[in-house]
């Protein structure tokens, strides 16, 4: 990628400093899909537990994750040759970004490349925290748009500690409701739960009894993962709110045996979760 421009751009709380760049590529090969499409590298929503935070290592900034962004500004002309040669399958829309986060307001390059896939016969996978993706439903089409979210938790208080400037709660869930009720494929992704604030039975009976409601389809639960770069920042965070449980934290992340229990534990409770909703065989993914 050529940086082109460097500016500071629209903002979604904080100010991020934006640059235009170019690339030559913008589908991948993904080990979640059969492909991945990044409009942008970075993310605006900033959440702490973030594991894309590792393409830092590649696309080195000054700024900590989420303050900035690269935007890839030829996105659509990129896929649109690389779309000459690849086979359709599906792509997970995105892989290490928000591609509904803020700045996609004003350029619209995911809505272009989803535009792009669907035209070509490729399934757009999309997960997001924004309800910008509701703007794109007259482009989404049954059998080749599933529309997801991610929710960690149902405490607001939480949420916002961990996921500073992503859409609320309530929002998320609204994302689910929209897109089952426009006929569209729905996923949610239960995940990473924050060990002992939001893993607990109750709290996901509940996630599980609300996704049941709404009818989402696939259901994914994932634990928090010692993925790098992310310790410093949950760390961080745990250390400052929640000092009691810095060391259960440091442990389970670290120490293999705990890890073991502690996700064979959560398994259980999330089957027990899923059972309970009556929705265990829409569970796709859980830990354990
Ligand atoms: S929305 Fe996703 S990509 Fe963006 S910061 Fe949060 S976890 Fe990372």
């Amino acid at each position: 990628m050529a940086a082109r421009a460097e500016k500071t751009g629209v903002t979604a709380g904080k100010r991020p400093v934006v640059r235009e760049v170019e690339c030559k590529t913008v589908l991948n090969r993904s080990s979640i899909g059969d492909y991945s499409m990044n409009c942008y590298t970075g993310c605006q929503h900033a959440c702490v537990y973030c594991y894309a935070r590792f393409m830092q290592r590649f696309h080195p900034h000054p700024e900590p994750w989420g303050e900035f962004v690269d935007v890839k500004v030829n996105a659509p002309e990129a896929l649109a040759k690389q779309l000459r040669r690849a086979k359709p399958g599906g792509v997970f829309v995105s892989s290490a970004c928000d591609a509904w986060q803020p700045l996609e307001k004003k350029w619209e390059l995911t809505r272009q490349c989803c535009r792009l896939l669907i035209e070509h016969g490729f399934k757009v996978n999309a997960l997001t925290k924004s309800t910008l993706v509701l703007r794109d439903l007259d482009i989404f089409q049954p059998g080749l748009t599933r529309v997801g979210t991610t929710i960690t938790t149902l405490d607001a208080r939480l949420a916002r500690l961990w996921e500073p400037a992503a859409g609320t709660i309530a929002q998320r869930w609204r994302i689910l409701e929209t897109a089952h009720e426009a006929g569209l494929e729905t996923s949610v992704m239960f995940g990473p739960l924050l060990p002992w604030l939001s893993d607990g039975q109750e709290s996901l009976d509940a996630l599980f009894e609300r996704a049941a409601e709404i009818g989402v389809d696939v259901i994914w639960v994932d634990a928090m993962n010692p993925r790098p770069r992310v310790w410093p920042s949950v760390g961080q965070l745990v250390r400052r709110e929640f000092p009691d449980l810095h060391e259960r934290y440091s442990r389970m992340l670290h120490h293999k045996p705990t890890r073991e229990a502690y996700l064979a534990a959560l398994g259980e409770r999330v089957r027990k979760a899923a059972r309970r909703a009556g929705v265990e065989d829409r569970l796709a993914g859980c830990p354990g």
